[in-house]
C-alpha cells in the first residue's frame, strides 16, 4: 500500500564533481522507479549541481539539514529556501550524529520539522536507541518520546506528510544490522502511538545493504531505507532500489 522509499544519506562524502559522476552513471541505469521512490542526499555544497543534474529525473533530492530559521545571524546555518531553490524537496532532521556530535535537542527537530513543511520540504525525521538503551530493553520508550516530541502540537494531516526513519545508532555503518522482525516491532508500535502516521512512511536505517533491503521492506511496518554507506556508489544504490 505504502510505495517504498529509499533515501541515500551520503554524510560528509562526495565533492561536486563526485556528486555529477554519480548522478550520471545512476541515471543511466534501468532504475525501477515506477514502483519505488528513491531520494539523495548529498552535502550542502553539492545540492545545486546534484538538483541541476537530477532535473528531469525522477530520483528525488535531499538535505541532510536545515536550519530552524527563515534566515538571520546563524553563522554556518542553511535556510530552507536555499534548499528549495536548488531543488531539493526532502530533508533529513535528526539525524543520531547531529543529535550525539552538534548538540542537537528534541525541541530544534521539531522546529525543523515544522519549517520544512512550511516550505513544501518532506521532513525525513530520524529517531533511534543507543546500545546501552537497547540492552536495557528500553528501545522502545526511547523512541516513542522522540518520535512524540518531533511532532508535538502538530496536526495529523502534518505528521502524515513527514517520513520517520528509525536508525538504532548501535546498527548505523556498524555492519550490523538490526533484525527485521524486531525493527519492524519498534516501527509499528510507533506508528500504533501516533495517529498521524497511520499511513506515512516508517524507514528503517542502520546497516541497510542491497542483500538485505528486501528482507527490511517485506516487513510490514517498513516502508523503505534510510542508507548511508550502501548508498555511495551508484551500483550499490540501483541495487538497493531493486530490492525494495
Ligand atoms: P549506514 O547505512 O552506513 O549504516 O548508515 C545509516 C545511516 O545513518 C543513514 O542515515
Amino acid at each position: 500500500a505504502r510505495r517504498p522509499l529509499i533515501a541515500g544519506n551520503w554524510k560528509m562524502h562526495k565533492t561536486i564533481a563526485q556528486t555529477q559522476a554519480f548522478i550520471a552513471d545512476l541515471c543511466a541505469r534501468p532504475l525501477p522507479l515506477d514502483d519505488v521512490d528513491a531520494v539523495l542526499c548529498p552535502p550542502f555544497t553539492a545540492l545545486a549541481a546534484a538538483g541541476a543534474a537530477l532535473a528531469g529525473s525522477r530520483v528525488g533530492l535531499g538535505a541532510q539539514n536545515v536550519s530552524w530559521a527563515e534566515q538571520g545571524a546563524l553563522t554556518g546555518e542553511i535556510a530552507p529556501a536555499m534548499l528549495t531553490e536548488c531543488g531539493v524537496r526532502w530533508v533529513v532532521i535528526g539525524h543520531s550524529e547531529r543529535r550525539a556530535m552538534f548538540g542537537e535537542l528534541d525541541e530544534r527537530v521539531k522546529e525543523k520539522a515544522r519549517i520544512a513543511l512550511a516550505h513544501g520540504l518532506t521532513p525525513i525525521v530520524a529517531v533511534g536507541e543507543t546500545a546501552e538503551e537497547h540492552a536495557a530493553g528500553i528501545a522502545l520508550d526511547k523512541v516513542r518520546r522522540q518520535v512524540r516530541a518531533a511532532f508535538d502540537g502538530f496536526a495529523d494531516d502534518e505528521i502524515a506528510r513527514c517520513v520517520v526513519a528509525y536508525e538504532p545508532i548501535w546498527a548505523i555503518g556498524t555492519g550490523k544490522a538490526d533484525s527485521p522482525e524486531e525493527a519492524n516491532a519498534v516501527m509499528g508500535a510507533i506508528r500504533a502511538d501516533v495517529p498521524g502516521l497511520r499511513d506515512a512512511r516508517i524507514l528503517y536505517g542502520g546497516s541497510v545493504k542491497p542483500d538485505n533491503i528486501a528482507a527490511f521492506v517485506s516487513q510490514p511496518h517498513i516502508d523503505g531505507g534510510l542508507v548511508g554507506g550502501a548508498s555511495l556508489e551508484p551500483a550499490s544504490f540501483a541495487a538497493l532500489l531493486e530490492g525494495a
